[in-house]
């Protein structure tokens, strides 16, 4: 009865903490700019089923991909077993799935099997970033906390796996020895092999049942932790990954979307009778904000380019491909989108602690440099390679759009390019006249 009673609290206490966690990372997504994404979408569900479900561009790399894939599947089909551990919780039951028979064998024996294939993808994957030391784990935007933060939860994983296997272990031996309340359910291929090798038909009912009912609890807590971790880390591509996939972009990947009020500028511009257009001012986190041109912080980003930044798994298939990046230029897109989120979880601090947002002065240019923006080719090879459709150009683009129309800086090839633009309609340095001189 306490033991029920601890579980509801600490369920009830796990799920509060989850819930007010995703209301936060709703708010601060939304802190973005409005933008309307809901065109076919058809072509939206068939793409999330690809490329979110179908994980259809992690098998691009094929030993990382089915590795990654096992994982996955692992993380949801053995956690429908959680599922039975809440009912069990909460009513003080022993296998309360049991009754669907010979199912239920074929379903705890999957899960076995599964858990033992997480087990090891996460040992190799643990493997290739800390002693295998690929290029794209061991670059400089992974030190300190974003390592950490991977390692820790491969290490979860594998604590995780370890505790369901052992609790089975010690529970199919219990079942064995006819121990009250541990009825005959369940097919145990991987743990029965566990409980042969580490001789766990020599030990006392009562040791056993210490062993089950440890790794019962710790493998309930560690979920339940997990599901509080996933909020404050990269993980959160767990849940996000689907949502970032449908409101993808449709459009073909190098086509720059134009900005309306620029176009409208121009069109008054030619055309005396066409108005221009009224900047829009918005309140956000009970400040009044003015349409920017591009992107000087993350109020400026559009709430989709703001999820991408909570989407990024940090895996680094976008850096590992830049044509920038490879060259020897600073620019990192994986480093973009760090830095999109980072500043976005600064801001939303603030806006906790201050119940508004107050300027600290700072803005997603005091993390991305002017030489980061202007490496960039706009060849959106990242954009093509990132496993959960993020797109660190748009971002690139909107930044870059801010510093020439608000800053005007640019790079002095540029700035020449732009003020023959102006002054000649072309990018040449002479005027429209005598454009056509080099026929004579
Ligand atoms: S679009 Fe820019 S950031 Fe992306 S791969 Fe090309 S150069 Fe790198
Ligand atoms: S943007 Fe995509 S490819 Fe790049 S690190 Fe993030 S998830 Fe990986």
């Amino acid at each position: 009865m306490i033991a029920s009673i601890l579980f509801v609290l600490l369920l009830g206490a796990a799920s509060w903490l989850f819930a007010r966690n995703i209301m936060r990372i709703r708010r601060n997504i939304l802190l973005g700019r409005d933008v309307t994404i809901n065109d076919r979408p058809g072509a939206r569900w068939a793409l999330m089923a690809r490329v979110a479900l179908g994980q259809s561009k992690m098998v691009v790399r094929p030993i990382a991909g089915f590795l990654h894939i096992i994982v996955y599947a692992g993380f949801v089909i053995v956690n429908i077993e959680v599922l039975e551990i809440i009912i069990d919780g909460i009513f003080g039951t022993h296998r309360v799935l049991s009754f669907l028979g010979g199912f239920y064998d074929f379903l705890i024996g999957s899960f076995e099997w599964l858990a033992l294939g997480v087990w090891v993808a996460c040992a190799i994957f643990l493997v290739r970033r800390n002693i295998m030391k690929l290029k794209r784990f061991v670059m400089k935007e992974l030190d300190g906390w974003p390592r950490t933060d991977a390692n820790l939860i491969l290490c979860t994983e594998i604590a995780l796996m370890t505790a369901f296997l052992v609790m089975n272990a010690a529970d199919v031996t219990l079942q064995q020895q006819g121990a009250a309340h541990y009825t005959r359910a369940g097919a145990f291929p991987v743990s029965s092999f566990i409980a042969s090798l580490t001789s766990f038909t020599s030990l006392s009912s009562g040791t056993l049942i210490a062993i089950e009912r440890t790794c019962w609890w710790f493998h309930i807590i560690g979920i339940l932790f997990f599901l509080n971790y996933l909020v404050v880390s990269k993980h959160l591509h767990i849940l996000l990954a689907f949502p970032n996939v449908w409101y993808g972009s449709l459009r073909p990947k190098t086509e720059i979307v134009n900005m309306e009020r620029i176009t409208g500028e121009v069109k008054s511009m030619l055309d005396p009778s066409v108005q221009p257009p009224v900047p829009a001012a918005r309140t956000v986190a009970g400040v009044e904000m003015q349409e920017r041109f591009g992107a000087k912080d993350v109020f400026d980003l559009s709430w989709k380019q703001l999820m991408d930044g909570m989407t990024c798994t940090e895996c680094g298939r976008c850096t590992s491909v830049c044509p920038a990046n490879l060259t020897g230029k600073l620019l990192s897109p994986r480093k973009i989108m760090m830095d999109t989120r980072d500043r976005l979880e600064e801001v939303g601090k603030v806006i906790d602690a201050k119940g508004r947002w107050e300027d600290d002065g700072k803005s997603l240019h005091s993390r991305i440099s002017e030489e980061e923006l202007w490496a960039c080719t706009t060849c959106n090879a990242c954009t093509e390679a990132c496993p959960v459709n993020i797109d660190p150009v748009g971002i690139i683009v909107d930044m870059r759009r801010y510093l020439v129309m608000e800053e005007s800086r640019t790079r002095p090839a540029l700035a020449n390019m732009l003020t023959n633009v102006e002054n000649n309609g072309a990018p040449w340095q002479m005027s429209q006249a005598d454009r056509l001189k080099w026929t004579e």
